[in-house]
């Protein structure tokens, strides 16, 4: 393998022999695959969207919920051909759409699967990830991705360096947004609603840090036409997740008022999109990592 560019922590690592930052080998290792029912309507729909959780990620938030799939032991290893394959498994089963979650540790061998299959699968497919990538990675996928379902998650330096350990996030992540909306341009839904290509922006609303994602919403409004894309704001913030020593504001949830001052700066600025009710803040959300489904 080349020296480790991935993404935007840039390691410079030779990851068949040693560990950048996502701490993941090159060689692909899938956590699960399967149906999912817990993404938002014109993604799950009626019959799931076809999820592949990829084990590993390269932004490793302190609070996050998947945090049992980041180690390299944790899924089977795949080879470009077998995720190809598993790709087309996934399809057949009915889902409407391929989901890829948190890939982008393996741009480069899941755009190479994509190549292999993508005129077979007969649902679009989903980029699901954290939104820090550089735009040269998004570039391998041009073409082979038709919704982008990013998080934007921080705008101020400190926050994003104090839950990921990456200051230069909400950069990374503006520079990216407008890279997936050039690619895929403006929201197109098929007449049972369901979201054919476009882009999807994630914020999950952190405990006392509205302030910082009303400033996300400005800044994701002045790099894209409101109108054009989908906004889901989520408040789904668990403190079941964050360790102990983690800071003392991501030991609790959301309240009523800060997720609701996010949802008027929402409306204010024009977003149309999804919000979540107050039930969604548990970890019975979370998938069942021990169950590698179809994978
Ligand atoms: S994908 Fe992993 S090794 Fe590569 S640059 Fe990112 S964190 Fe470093």
């Amino acid at each position: 393998m080349a020296l480790c560019t991935l993404c935007p922590r840039r390691c410079g690592v030779d990851r068949s022999v040693a560990r950048g930052f996502c701490g993941m080998p090159d060689e692909m290792i899938v956590a699960r695959a399967a149906p999912h029912y817990g993404e938002e309507p014109p993604i799950s729909g009626q019959n799931g969207s076809g999820t592949v959780f990829f084990a590993g990620c390269s932004l490793g938030c302190v609070f996050c919920q998947n945090a049992a799939i980041r180690g390299e032991k944790c899924g089977k290893t795949y080879t470009v051909p077998a995720l190809a394959d598993l790709f087309l498994r996934l399809a057949a089963a009915g889902v409407h759409n391929l989901n890829l979650v948190t890939g982008t540790h393996y741009t480069n061998k899941i755009a190479a699967a994509l190549a292999l299959v993508k005129d077979k699968l007969g649902v679009p497919v989903v980029w699901n990830s954290g939104g820090y990538e550089t735009v040269e990675s998004l570039g391998l996928l041009d073409g082979l991705v038709d919704v982008y379902l990013p998080d934007f998650k921080y705008l101020a330096p400190t926050l994003a360096s104090i839950c990921a350990g990456a200051p230069d996030y909400a950069e990374q992540a503006g520079a990216a947004l407008s890279e997936m909306f050039r690619q895929v341009g403006p929201c197109v839904f098929d007449e049972n609603g369901l979201l054919e290509k476009g882009v999807l922006i994630r914020h999950l609303v952190l405990p006392g840090q509205s302030r910082d994602s009303v400033a996300v919403l400005d800044r994701v409004a002045s790099l894209l036409p409101v109108a054009d894309v989908r906004l889901s704001l989520m408040r789904q913030y668990t403190p079941d997740f964050a360790p102990a020593d983690a800071p003392a504001f991501l030991h609790r949830r959301v309240t009523q008022f800060e997720y609701d001052r996010v949802c008027r700066a929402a409306a204010a600025l024009g977003f149309d999109g999804y919000v979540q009710g107050k039930d969604s803040a548990t970890a019975a959300f979370t998938p069942d990592f021990s169950d590698h489904g179809m994978a």
